[in-house]
C-alpha cells in the first residue's frame, strides 16, 4: 500500500484561497496549476470576483 491519496500533491487554489490536490488532468501541467477549478480560472467564483473587485 504506497499509492495513498495524501502523497498527492496539494496547491492552494489563487482564487478561492482552498485547497486542492493533485488531478489527472494537471500532470503535464501542475507547476502551472493556479486555480481548483474552471470557474476560478475564469474569475466567476464569488470569492474570486470578490478578490478582484478593483480597488477600493
Ligand atoms: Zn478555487
Amino acid at each position: 500500500m504506497r499509492m495513498k491519496k495524501a502523497n498527492l500533491p496539494s496547491k492552494v487554489c489563487v482564487a478561492c484561497a482552498r485547497p486542492f490536490v493533485w488531478r489527472k488532468k494537471w500532470e503535464r501541467d501542475w507547476d502551472r496549476v493556479l486555480y481548483c477549478s474552471d470557474a476560478c480560472r475564469r474569475g466567476v467564483h464569488p470569492l474570486a470576483r470578490r478578490a478582484a473587485s478593483g480597488p477600493r
